[in-house]
């Protein structure tokens, strides 16, 4: 094997794409620009959530800054026969500022993992020229060939390497902080420590003054204090263990939500892919949670292509949304038409009665695709090309191509959702 194919079988460098990428998004949480490195999904996602933020007087800003840690380029990937999707992987410092009316109502500052699902053209590939994609700059509705030409709307020509690779979505995991750890701690300690001392102390000193031990009342009043201060630090070592006993506890249970159906999740990925090989559990984390953020970020999911339901009630006032886990808790496939039942676990940021708050919460979400055609990890709806006269259109918003009025059924390209709750 020569030197030349080494270097094709390479998988591409994706550290620069990856930190140019958290730049970019840095930047667009500070009121610029929307990433460019995004995809259009993703893309279309973060405006709807600026859009929502707005709509209810809140400014978020999320400053990202890598820290020490390196960026892991080397994980997994998954493929269909024109991309490669790359999970790559970085720790980060985020510092999440929320303001209403100017007033800061929210901050924090933690260590996260970041991961970006990074898609690149295989090196063995050349797209068609009549792809449909979104122009990066303007996110009109153009195909490959054109773009590469000039955009027609904005006149803006790119490279190759300019619209690969890009970021499809991004997963947020907290992480534990030890040194925040110990730190709070302390401070609890102290908190329980002090409340148990003084009613301790004052026992433990009238008890020491009508007991008498010794003849110096001096004497009896210092055995007071230092029983006092001995009691007291033996209750709240106490209260303190078993405080900490319950936080491991829901800590545990916080870390392993889902963990119970992995297997179902399994049996129901591996039936969809008998009739889709290039189907990857992966690719569908990507596709519910960019799904679920559409319809909770939207003003009206109903109005969405990709919604054939309401956002429900109890995710109204979600203002931020990452997964932790999914689970796939059935499927059923009737004249290959796919019906899957998922549970979403997530970390959310709520927005109620003025208040931002934390939250772990878990939503059902209905899915359908007719799963006839193989998956196509650079579909987006976007930019998709009519399958009966070829033009392209966007069809986030439209049933029916622009140019011959056919009608667009979209779960015969891509997941829709058909309830949420
Ligand atoms: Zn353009
Ligand atoms: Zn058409």
């Amino acid at each position: 094997m020569s030197i030349m194919d080494l270097k094709v079988n390479n998988p591409p460098d994706l550290s620069e794409p990856y930190k140019e990428f958290v730049r970019q998004m840095s930047d667009w949480y500070d009121g610029g620009e929307l990433p460019e490195r995004a995809g259009q999904d993703l893309r279309f996602t973060l405006e709807l959530q600026r859009q929502k933020l707005h709509s209810l007087g809140l400014d978020m800003k999320c400053e990202l800054k890598k820290n020490n840690g390196k960026i892991d380029v080397g994980g997994l990937s998954f493929g269909d026969r024109i991309f490669i999707n790359t999970i790559v992987g970085g720790n980060m410092d985020l510092t999440r500022s929320i303001d209403c009316n100017h007033d800061q109502i929210y901050e924090s500052t933690e260590d996260i993992g970041l991961s970006a699902i990074i898609q690149s053209l295989k090196t063995d590939t050349q797209p068609s020229a009549d792809m449909a994609l979104s122009c990066p700059h303007c996110g009109a509705p153009s195909t490959l060939g054109e773009l590469e030409g000039g955009c027609k709307f904005c006149g803006t020509k790119f490279l190759m390497n300019e619209l690969y690779p890009k970021v499809m979505n991004f997963f947020i995991y907290g992480k534990n902080d030890r040194e925040k750890d110990r730190a709070k701690n302390k401070r609890d300690f102290a908190r329980i420590f002090a409340v148990c001392c003084v009613p301790m102390l004052i026992i433990g000193v009238i008890a020491n003054l009508f007991i008498d031990q010794t003849p110096s009342k001096i004497l009896n009043i210092i055995y007071g204090i230092t029983g006092g201060i001995f009691a007291g630090a033996y209750i709240a070592f106490m209260i303190f263990v078993f405080k900490k006993l319950f936080e491991v506890f829901s800590l545990m249970g916080k870390h392993s939500r889902g963990g119970a159906h992995t297997m179902s999740t399994l049996f129901y990925a591996s039936k969809i892919k008998k009739y889709d090989p290039e189907f990857s559990s992966e690719y569908f984390r990507d596709k519910i949670m960019s799904l679920f953020k559409m319809a909770v970020y939207s003003k009206g999911a109903e109005e969405l292509a990709c919604c054939r339901c309401q956002c429900p009630d109890k995710a109204a006032d979600i203002i931020e949304a990452q997964l932790f886990n999914f689970n796939i808790n059935g499927c059923s496939i009737k004249d290959r038409v796919c019906d899957a039942e998922v549970t979403l676990f997530l970390d959310c940021l709520h927005y109620t009665n003025g208040k931002i708050k934390s939250k772990t919460d878990k939503f059902r979400m209905s899915i359908r695709k007719h799963i006839k055609n193989p998956t196509e990890l650079g579909f987006s709806f976007a930019a998709v090309s009519c399958p009966s006269c070829g033009g392209s259109f966007d069809a986030r918003h439209v049933k029916a191509c622009p140019y011959c009025n056919t009608e667009y059924l979209h779960e015969e390209h891509d997941w829709v959702v058909t309830d949420i709750w």
